[in-house]
């Protein structure tokens, strides 16, 4: 058993967790902006608040232990708890909280208030948030699951490219309180902190600026990059997580500047919920085009379009009127562009198909998939990349692979051809409301950054030379 914070002991222990935390804080304020300052304070200063209260009333003991290879019961007996307490302690946590199943890291809080067990609490390592029990003359008498307190934050990024985008974020973007030290220790800090950088960078290379930017070749050493990203703050595993990005602007050194700004669409019937959030350009033109080029991540042409072919299977000659992509087995698809599933079924030589009904008169395939993604059916509504089913080799197929079509007004179309026409912009009403909520999140983000952020060059018209008649 643990037993900590009495007395001297734990005076000297909260003072010196206090000024590290302020020393840590103030280090931190150099590189980011304003905004989380005034929450990581109140954090501190209401942590500090609790232990204190517990030392100076000196009549609080908390006890803490870890389950070891999934022992529940070796945690509780660890904690002091015995006997018929032991009994109801398990069967509430495992019964009537329904926490069944404990993993080898999990930890148990007892609070014990003068001698006699007030409270426990319960943390499941793969949860956020905490099991509580409150005793009463040593009986628990109330229990709940308590979800995490989460705050959503607001913070700039500024790089300078001086390689590749990628180490640019690794140097610049890290919140300082990912974790709860600050710094990098274990192997899941160092984790954490990739996946953070790994989903910023695939936000903004892959999806906001994938159509404007060729992340290849354009690229150059001199490159400004400005983000305004919200993160999920968990205050009380004192870590944060990337949650999306608002805004972004990317400067060419050469001239330039490609922009993101974001716009809510708020739904027109109250019983859709969902506000649909995108980002657009200045003048309110979609950043995406209609269809994404591919719907797969990454793999290999492996059978292009044609009018008349050769059936592997078959063994005659055949006509195919869409796109083979050859990819492992279990491969994300996603569905190319925003629209509704018309058909989730088998269907003969596709195996497992999927049909996206688009605007203007499109519609997808995506056949021999493995198996489709839970929680949708025919009439869902699904987001361009949102993924739709698993890379498989059902139906009259000779390895794992996804067979892509696209039809037009209800004839085959070349994917590969078609111009793909840019998504929906926005106008009337919309485009107001857009124009009027950037400018102000321009103007906010310039504050926080501390700098005027660039703005594109106007083009301005020649002037029109008015001949003279000759006289
Ligand atoms: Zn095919």
């Amino acid at each position: 058993m643990l037993r900590y914070r009495r007395n001297w002991t734990a005076v000297i222990l909260i003072a010196a967790a206090a000024v590290i935390t302020l020393l840590f804080a103030k280090s931190g304020d150099e590189n980011i902006g304003s905004p989380w300052r005034f929450h990581r304070n109140i954090e501190v200063m209401e942590t500090c608040r609790l232990e204190m209260l517990a030392v100076v009333a000196d009549t609080v003991d908390i006890c803490t232990s870890i389950v070891g290879e999934g022992f529940l019961g070796g945690a509780v007996r660890e904690l002091g708890i015995s006997g018929s307490q032991y009994l109801s302690t398990c069967e509430v946590l495992m019964d009537s909280l329904g926490w069944s199943v404990q993993r080898a890291g999990d930890t148990l809080t007892a609070i014990y208030n003068r001698g006699e067990l007030s409270e426990l609490r319960a943390f499941p390592g793969n949860r956020r948030g905490f099991y509580r029990i409150l005793f009463s003359e040593g009986t628990p008498s109330s229990w709940e699951y308590v979800p995490q307190e989460k705050w959503i934050r607001q913070r700039v990024i500024s790089c300078d490219i001086s390689s590749t985008v990628w180490e640019a974020l690794w140097d610049t973007a890290l919140p300082p309180d990912l974790t709860e030290s600050g710094i990098l220790i274990t192997g899941r800090d160092s984790s954490r902190a990739v996946g953070y950088v790994s989903e910023l960078q695939h936000e903004l290379t892959d999806r906001l600026f994938c159509y404007d930017i060729d992340f290849y070749y354009d690229v150059r050493v001199g490159d400004k990059l400005w983000i305004l990203i919200e993160e999920n703050r968990y205050p009380m595993d004192g870590e944060t997580g990337f949650r999306r990005i608002l805004a972004a602007k990317y400067q060419f050194v050469h001239g330039g500047l490609a922009e993101a700004f974001p716009f809510f669409h708020r739904p027109d019937d109250a019983e859709s919920a969902e506000i649909i959030f995108d980002h657009y350009h200045r003048d309110g033109a979609s950043l995406r085009t209609m269809f994404l080029k591919m719907p797969v991540p990454f793999g290999r042409i492996s059978s292009v379009y044609s009018d008349a072919r050769m059936h592997p299977v078959l063994g005659y000659t055949r006509a195919h009127r869409g796109i083979d992509y050859a990819s492992p087995l279990g491969t994300d698809i996603y569905a190319v562009g925003d629209g509704t599933i018309t058909v989730r079924s088998w269907c003969g030589g596709y195996g497992n198909l999927v049909r996206v009904r688009h605007a203007n008169g499109y519609e997808t395939g995506y056949g021999h998939m493995n198996g489709y993604a839970s929680g949708q059916s025919v009439g869902s509504y699904v987001r361009q990349g949102e993924v739709i089913g698993y890379v498989g080799s059902t139906g009259l197929s000779t390895g794992p692979h996804v067979h892509f079509e696209m039809k037009k007004n209800g004839s085959y179309v070349n994917p590969a051809t078609e111009i793909m026409p840019p998504a929906n912009p926005l106008e009337g009403a919309e485009l107001e409301r857009f124009l009027t909520e950037m400018s102000v999140i321009e103007e906010q983000w310039s504050m926080l950054v501390g700098i005027d952020l660039p703005v594109p060059e106007v083009e301005i018209e020649p002037e029109t030379v008015v001949e003279e008649p000759e006289e």
